[in-house]
């Protein structure tokens, strides 16, 4: 009976309403005063654990990839990096004040709506695997002309890939010379350096060493000099240092107080 009443529940109502309604009640579960997600403006009691508990993962202290406290937003599902980068978005950069041709691979879920939604944005989303975007992209080969972009976003995409300096390469040939590119990779800053070895082909054997079954390395401070040998200057940027800015000692967004954006440019 109650299938019967979902199924119709599912014919009459539109999903856009139904999702609506999910969120709602979502909010209304989660409300709270000591948090706040700006990607789907919603205040709430805390956000949920998430991440991977290889043990690599925390031995090798690595950032952005171990299971830990406070990551997940229980209204949109957004995590903490991407949280982050929404608001560096907002704060560090001009995107969304003047027109922009933006490449954005392996979109981010929420902030692609957001961006999606950006009227001074021309916005292109593109992945390998997955179908929900505009474009199939190999970034190793990317379609598209030399100085095509003004920023890419490319999150958690080049420890996937085993030519990441053909990656790195690519995403410097195809944005423009006064433009800018985030790319965000787990990185361990406890590594000597990025710990790679290309006869792990199984997953299992990935999952041990690079703490999951499709990453083929774990970056280290060294991550830079790869970005540099292609050509891009990197600046970290440690939201910590505008902590104000960035939620206060409360951490009011959920952010992770370890990680840092990697933005290069020409
Ligand atoms: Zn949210």
């Amino acid at each position: 009976m109650q299938k019967f009443f979902g199924n119709s529940l599912k014919q009459l109502v539109p999903s856009k309403i139904r999702s609506s309604i999910k969120k709602t009640s979502l909010r209304v579960a989660n409300f709270g005063t000591r948090h706040r997600c700006l990607l789907c403006n919603s205040n709430v009691k805390s956000f949920l654990p998430f991440g991977f508990s290889f043990p690599v993962l925390t031995e090798k202290q690595v950032v952005g990839g171990s299971y830990r406290q406070g990551v997940l937003c229980p209204v949109c599902t957004s995590l903490d990096r991407e949280r982050l980068l929404h608001l560096y978005l907002i704060h560090k950069t001009d995107l969304f004040n003047r027109p922009y041709k933006l490449l954005h691979v392996a979109p981010e879920p929420r902030l692609k709506e957001v961006l999606q939604s950006s009227p001074n944005l021309d916005y292109l989303t593109a992945d390998f695997y997955v179908d929900t975007v505009m474009v199939k992209m190999d970034i190793t080969d990317i379609q598209y002309p030399d100085n095509s972009f003004d920023a890419i976003i490319c999150n958690h995409v080049l420890e996937h890939i085993i030519d990441d300096g053909k990656a790195m390469s690519e995403l410097y040939r195809t944005l423009k010379p006064e433009g800018w590119a985030i790319l965000q990779v787990p990185i361990s800053h406890v590594l000597e350096s990025t710990y790679e070895d290309s006869s792990i082909v199984t997953k299992q054997g990935r999952e041990l060493a690079f703490g999951q079954d499709d990453h083929v390395r774990i970056y280290a401070d060294d991550y830079v000099d790869r970005l540099t040998q292609v050509g891009f200057k990197v600046k970290v940027f440690k939201w910590v240092d505008e902590i104000e800015v960035f939620g206060g000692e409360n951490n009011l967004f959920g952010l992770n107080k370890k990680e840092a954006i990697y933005c290069v440019s020409k």
